[in-house]
C-alpha cells in the first residue's frame, strides 16, 4: 500500500484515489467501485466462519459418521484437524499464537473409497466453504492449462468474492498422485517433470499473496487484481498412489534384514505411509513437509458396501426409493439383490462408485418410462434382476 500526494491505492483495484474517497474494507483500502462490487456479489453468502466453541472435534465425528461408513480413523484426524484449524484461526490475534504452521491433509486410498466424500460432508454440513479440485489439469504458470491460482479464483467465486471467507476456506486438490515427477499423464500439457506445478503449489500452500484476476482466467497486465492471502487456507489433498505399497515394502524390508525379506506387502493401503515414501514416489521434499497429515483409507470390503446402500442418512437405496415415492410408486430392493450388487461392485474394485451405476443401470428403463403410466403400484428388484436388468412390476 502506498501513500502519496495523500492519495492512497485502493487495495483491490490498485487505482489511485483522494484519501476521502477510500474506507477500510475487510482490513485493506477500497475505493467506491470495489465497495459496490463486493456488495453486490456478497448477497446470499451462506459460509460462516467455522464455530470451535459449539463443535468439537467428536461432534464433527459424529455427524460424518452418518455419512460415511466405516474409515473411522480417516474421520477422526480429520474432525481434529479442521477443528484445531479453526480454533487456530479464531484466535489468531492472541499473541501467543505467532508464526502457526497450518496442517495441511494428505488423504491416501483407493478409488471410490470415501475421500471426496469426506469433503463434500464437511462443506455440506458445517457450512465451510470448500473447492475440490483436480490436480491433473493444474500447469505451472505460462503453460497451457490451468494456472495454479485458478483454484483461488474458484474458492473465491464460491464465497462470492467475500475476501475474509476465502482466505478461511478449504482446497480439496484430488488426484495429487499425477503430479509427481515420476507420473507420466500424457493428456496433460505441462512441464515435463511434473516437479514445476508443485512449486507453483508450494507457493499457495506455504502462504503467499496470490493476486487473482477479478474475472478469472489468465492474467493481463492490465486488469486490476483482488489479493488473497493463502496462509489461513487448508490443504487436503487426495490420491491413490498406485505403487507407492512397493515403495513401502522395501523400506520394511530393509529396516527388517533377515526378516520376512521376500514378504510381499499388498496394495492394501495398511501400512502407514511415510514422509519418505512419498518423496521416493516422486515429491519434492519442501511440498510433502507441508502435507504433515498423512491418512490412509481403507478399501472397502463386502460388509461396508453393503452398508453403504442402506445405512448413510443419503444412501443410495434412500435416493432411488424417494424418487420412486413422487411418482407414488414403491421400489422395492430384496435382501438378495443387495448381496447380488454388493458381489458385483466388489469385483469391478472401484470402491463405492460402482454401486450407484449399477443401479443406476438397473432401472434405466423403469425409470425412463414409469412416470408417464399412471398404473403402475410397485417395482420390485430381486436376484434375477441383477442379471437381466427386467424388475418385477406391479400394477395397480
Ligand atoms: P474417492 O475416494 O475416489 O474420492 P468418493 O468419495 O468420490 O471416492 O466416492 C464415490 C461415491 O461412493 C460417493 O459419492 C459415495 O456415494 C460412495 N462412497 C464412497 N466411500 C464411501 C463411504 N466410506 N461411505 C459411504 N459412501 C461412500
Amino acid at each position: 500500500m502506498n501513500n502519496k500526494n495523500n492519495k492512497i491505492y485502493c487495495s483491490f483495484c490498485n487505482n489511485k484515489k483522494k484519501k476521502n474517497k477510500i474506507i477500510i474494507y475487510k482490513n485493506k483500502y477500497a475505493c467506491k467501485k470495489c465497495i459496490i462490487f463486493f456488495k453486490k456479489n456478497n448477497n446470499n453468502n451462506k459460509y460462516i466462519i467455522f464455530n470451535t466453541n459449539k463443535k468439537k472435534p467428536k461432534n464433527i465425528k459424529k455427524v460424518l459418521d452418518k455419512y460415511i461408513i466405516d474409515q473411522n480413523k480417516a474421520k477422526k484426524i480429520l474432525s481434529t484437524t479442521i477443528y484445531n484449524h479453526y480454533k487456530l484461526i479464531n484466535n489468531i490475534n492472541k499473541k501467543y499464537i505467532y508464526n502457526w504452521n497450518k496442517s495441511n491433509i494428505l488423504l491416501v486410498g483407493p478409488t471410490g473409497s470415501g475421500k471426496t466424500l469426506l469433503a463434500e460432508t464437511i462443506e455440506r454440513k458445517f457450512n465451510i466453504p470448500i473447492v475440490i479440485t483436480d490436480a491433473t489439469t493444474l500447469t505451472q504458470a505460462g503453460y497451457v492449462g490451468e494456472d495454479v491460482e485458478n483454484i483461488i479464483y474458484k474458492l473465491l467465486q464460491k464465497c462470492n468474492f467475500d475476501i475474509n471467507q476465502t482466505e478461511n476456506g478449504i482446497i480439496f486438490i484430488d488426484e495429487i498422485d499425477k503430479i509427481s515427477k515420476k507420473s507420466y499423464n500424457p493428456s496433460i500439457t505441462r512441464d515435463v517433470s511434473g516437479e514445476g506445478v508443485q512449486q507453483s503449489l508450494l507457493k499457495i500452500i506455504e502462504g503467499t499473496i496470490s493476486y487473482i484476476p477479478p474475472k478469472g482466467g489468465r492474467k493481463h497486465p492490465e486488469e486490476n487484481y483482488i489479493p488473497i492471502n493463502t496462509k489461513n487456507i487448508l490443504f487436503i489433498c487426495s490420491g491413490t498412489f498406485n505403487g507407492i505399497n512397493k515403495i513401502i515394502n522395501n523400506r520394511l524390508n530393509n529396516n527388517i534384514i533377515g526378516f520376512n525379506c521376500n514378504k510381499n506387502y499388498k496394495n492394501n493401503y495398511k501400512y502407514k505411509i511415510e514422509p519418505e515414501d512419498l518423496i521416493k514416489f516422486g515429491f519434492i521434499p519442501e511440498f510433502i513437509g507441508r502435507l504433515p497429515i498423512i491418512i490412509n483409507l481403507k478399501e472397502l470390503n463386502k460388509k461396508s458396501l453393503r452398508k453403504i446402500l442402506t445405512e448413510p442418512k443419503n444412501s443410495i437405496i434412500k435416493y432411488y426409493k424417494y424418487l420412486f415415492k413422487l411418482e407414488n410408486i414403491k421400489l422395492k430392493f430384496t435382501e438378495k439383490s443387495l448381496d447380488k450388487i454388493v458381489n458385483k461392485t466388489f469385483n469391478k474394485k472401484t470402491g463405492a462408485r460402482g454401486l450407484k451405476n449399477i443401479i443406476e443401470n438397473i432401472l434405466e428403463n423403469v425409470m425412463y418410462f414409469s412416470p408417464s403410466k399412471k398404473n403402475i403400484k410397485k417395482i420390485i428388484i430381486n436376484d434375477e434382476t441383477i442379471n437381466n436388468n427386467k424388475p418385477t412390476i406391479i400394477f395397480k
